[in-house]
């Protein structure tokens, strides 16, 4: 059956979208580590997440981009069924019948030679922090306890206690410490402040090759290859952080193919476990990552059966090359279709793939409120940094749902301008 946007969406689901209350609920048992839209999801499939009332709301989040494939992708769902019903968890004490075939699909698609599965992006990071933290004492030859990693400003790299000792965010870090010493920061895009950061300790640079949380922030096409020469001048790792920027979402299988760039080391999630479990991964070559020997490293659930078929799955998508091919095409049409709202309730808008930041005019509205009346239109996104919103759908959204997903937008900003003068 073809849905259609109307199908999907009718006149009547609208009414009740704008009747709904926007107060979260009291008395929750959850601590509150979120601040939720009032959004109460009970089924979704493709681009379309629908409510415990009926109502349909168009999926503009992708949960970050870890569903890049849409909810529900008939081969990554017969992945799943057909895994659960054969083996879920050995642990890594025994081998498994997915686990080198999982491996090989991920190096493959990455040109490495090795991986370490894990499960959240934060662990990825953490096993990336380690493996580089040990090559450069035993391959570079760093003093023991000396290694340094060099960081950007505007930084998201997860929410364990060693990762948020970096962040420059202070929700992020406050009350957080003491925090672990190891870490410099320097201005991110500026890859002369990253070079004189450079001492004879230093390890690694961590970058996110596009910054997600920080509001989609692109650096100059010349930033990337200027560290990559950097690092090399100075033998140190470039470790990037490809969680949300990989896999497809910015029309390339990596962010860093986009510069011609290749890191040391790229760090996988999200989209990897393909919208079902938690699945990320530290892919690097062998003089890299064969530091790491047995009991030095792991974890309970990295490389499970299930995750392993899932990802092996999500690889296949990937190799095809259709999905990075529609987020180039829809981003084009993405970017075409934010551009007239420049000036008109936007004042920047950045496009990569289809995957875009737009900053709302701030005596208008937060982003937390344009996101509030999107979600009574039936749109799905998140805000970030007070006045950014975030948009990423999953790269299978049709060309019209996108173009219904930005008109909401619009009508959004058009109402939050008032009847003032026509505007053209
Ligand atoms: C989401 C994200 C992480 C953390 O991933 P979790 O699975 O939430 O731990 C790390 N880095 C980047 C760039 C991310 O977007």
């Amino acid at each position: 059956m073809v849905h259609t946007v109307e199908t999907h969406h009718r006149q009547e689901d609208r009414v009740h979208h704008d009747d709904r209350a926007v107060t979260p609920g009291r008395g929750s048992r959850l601590a509150t580590t979120y601040a939720p839209l009032p959004v109460r999801a009970a089924t979704a499939e493709g681009v379309w997440v629908t409510d415990d009332a009926g109502c349909r709301f168009l999926d503009m989040l992708s949960a970050y981009s870890a569903m890049n494939f849409g909810h529900g992708h008939p081969a990554l769902l017969a992945a799943a069924r057909e895994q659960l019903e054969a083996m879920t968890l050995v642990s890594r004490a025994f081998d498994h019948t997915g686990l080198e075939r999982y491996a090989a699909a991920v190096t493959e698609l990455a040109g490495k030679d090795l991986m370490v599965p894990m499960n959240t992006g934060a662990e990825a990071v953490e096993t990336a922090l380690k493996v580089a933290r040990k090559w450069a004492y035993e391959v570079k030859g760093v003093p023991q306890g000396r290694a340094e990693v060099i960081v950007a400003s505007g930084n998201f790299h997860g929410r364990t206690t060693t990762i948020v000792g970096f962040s420059d965010d202070p929700d992020a870090r406050g009350g957080f410490g003491p925090f672990a010493p190891g870490f410099v920061t320097v201005p991110y895009g500026d890859a002369a402040a990253l070079e004189a950061a450079v001492t004879a300790d230093t390890a690694a640079v961590l970058l996110e090759p596009v910054q997600g949380e920080a509001g989609v922030v692109i650096p100059d096409a010349g930033y990337l290859p200027a560290v990559r020469r950097v690092c090399d001048e100075h033998d140190v790792l470039l470790l990037a952080d490809e969680i949300q920027s990989g896999l497809g979402r910015t029309g390339a299988t990596f962010a860093c193919d986009h510069v011609g760039v290749t890191p040391d080391v790229y760090i996988l999630g999200k989209a990897l476990g393909g919208g079902i479990v938690p699945a990320s991964a530290v892919v690097g070559d062998r003089e890299v990552l064969g530091v790491l020997r047995p009991g030095q490293h792991g974890s309970t659930f990295g490389g499970n059966p299930l995750a392993c078929r899932v990802g092996t799955a999500v690889v296949g998508l990937l190799r095809t090359g259709e999905y990075q091919e529609r987020a180039r095409r829809l981003g084009a049409q993405l970017r075409e279709e934010l551009a007239p709202l420049l000036g008109h309730g936007l004042e920047e808008v950045r496009v990569i793939g289809l995957w875009a930041g737009v900053d709302v005019d701030p005596s208008l509205a937060t982003g937390r409120e344009v996101c509030e009346a999107l979600a009574r239109r039936g749109v799905l996104a998140k805000d970030t940094h007070g006045s950014t919103v975030r948009l990423s759908p999953p790269l299978v959204i049709e060309p019209d749902e996108l173009s219904w997903g930005v008109e909401q937008l619009a009508d959004v900003l058009r109402s939050l301008a008032g009847p003032g003068p026509a505007q053209g």
